[in-house]
């Protein structure tokens, strides 16, 4: 008999395992807790590197039709000082293929494909070790029981205390978003100083990025060091957009003019704090149930979450359609490969963030040679 494998999310590692399955024959039930696929904003564009989520979508047979939706000039990068004087300009080369960028939407409309999700099934709780198998728990008291059970669901995961106590930390970095929308014809200046890809301004523990999606929509992110309670502090209500872009000008006061632009032109702005989990985050293994992803491994964003998570969704499914041993020395297995990849990640990610969003500016330049040397 085929094992009965439910995957509890359909971010980018839930939909690329479910993929990947799909594409051996394997049945496999996805549950998303979002009512619909568009139930909410997809998010900003992600980068998918040709070693991770550009070989994962390679075993889910969608490399070709990713490389016809991606913008290979999105991995353009440029770095501006404070004052506005560019100090770095990175242009791809027209056959750059490294690290295209691909929209979210896009993304999961390309894993969508044939998949029948199950939309609006919010696990509340997994439980291994019954009678029947791994019992998954519903909002609406409704019970199923599988033989693996793997959480895809993110950075608050509910399928992980059945593996492990742990939970996310905060970093001391926080992040405020927003967005422009027609950039080109509503604010050509700034399309023109965000160029096809990205911009960067990093000050003293504060940095602006603006990046790039398909469209003419760019998406403007500030970090920077605070409190997690720092609106708080503030008397600053995170509901009210026009309070909101006053205090980030006043925290970014003194960047030149077309930079504070990034944010003048913003409409709403969304408060996300930058948790992580452990370094190395590990669990004894429990038959029947395993993590990917943010739930097993959230770290700093910084270009290798999502790719991480199609990756291990891509091999977990690779090894259950094809293996012939039994299913929880192939699940062990996966779990050694992910601990080993996902920690030296965290580590890079982990480090780079504390660099970009430093003391002293001069730390995030030297991130950047380092990674994109001239
Ligand atoms: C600003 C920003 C930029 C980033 N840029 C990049 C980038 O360029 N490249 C990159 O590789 N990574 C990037 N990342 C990281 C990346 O977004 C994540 O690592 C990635 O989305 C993780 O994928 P996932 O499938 O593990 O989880 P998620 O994408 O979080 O998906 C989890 C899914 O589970 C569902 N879910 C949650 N709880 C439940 C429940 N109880 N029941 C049912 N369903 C549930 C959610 O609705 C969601 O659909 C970025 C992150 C941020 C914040």
């Amino acid at each position: 008999m085929r094992q009965r494998i439910a995957v509890v999310g359909s971010g980018p590692g839930g939909l690329t395992l479910a993929r990947v399955l799909h594409r051996h024959g394997h049945p496999v039930t996805v549950l998303e807790r979002d009512p619909a696929p568009d139930a909410r904003p997809p998010g900003g564009t992600l980068d998918l590197h040709e070693g991770l989520g550009q070989l994962a979508l390679d075993k889910a047979g969608l490399l070709a039709q990713f490389r016809a939706l991606s913008r290979p000039e999105g991995q353009a990068m440029r770095i501006l000082d404070t004052d506005g004087t560019v100090l770095r300009d990175w242009r791809p080369r027209p056959d750059e293929r490294s690290n295209p960028e691909i929209d979210r939407g896009q993304l999961r409309d390309l894993l969508l494909g044939p998949l029948d999700v199950r939309w609006g099934r919010e696990v509340t709780e997994v439980v291994p070790g019954t009678r029947d198998g791994v019992r998954v728990h519903f909002t609406d008291g409704r019970q199923e029981t599988y033989d693996l059970v793997v959480g895809a669901d993110g950075a608050w995961s509910r399928t992980r205390p059945a593996v492990s106590p742990v939970t996310p930390h905060y970093t001391g970095i926080t992040a405020v978003e927003t967005s422009l929308d027609e950039v080109d014809t509503r604010h050509p200046d700034l399309a023109r100083m965000i160029g096809d890809g990205s911009v960067a301004v990093y000050g003293v523990n504060r940095k602006l990025v603006a990046q790039r999606n398909s469209g003419g929509h760019v998406k403007v992110y500030a970090q920077f060091r605070a409190s997690l309670d720092w609106h708080a502090d503030l008397d600053l209500d995170l509901a009210d957009a026009g309070a909101v872009r006053s205090s980030l000008l006043a925290l970014f006061d003194g960047w030149a003019a077309p930079v504070l632009d990034l944010l003048r032109h913003g409409t709403a702005f969304a408060h996300r704090p930058l948790h992580v989990l452990p370094v190395s985050h590990t669990w004894d293994h429990v038959p029947g149930v395993t993590l990917l992803g943010d739930a097993a491994h959230l770290m700093p964003p910084l270009g290798a979450g999502a790719n991480l998570a199609m990756l291990e969704g891509a091999e977990l499914a690779e090894s259950l359609a094809t293996g012939t041993g039994d299913l929880d020395d192939t699940v062990r297995a996966f779990e050694e490969r992910m601990w080993e990849r996902a920690g030296r990640w965290a580590k890079i990610t982990t480090a780079g963030l504390e660099r970009l969003v430093s003391p002293d500016p001069a730390e995030a330049l030297a991130v950047f040679d380092r990674v994109q040397p001239s």
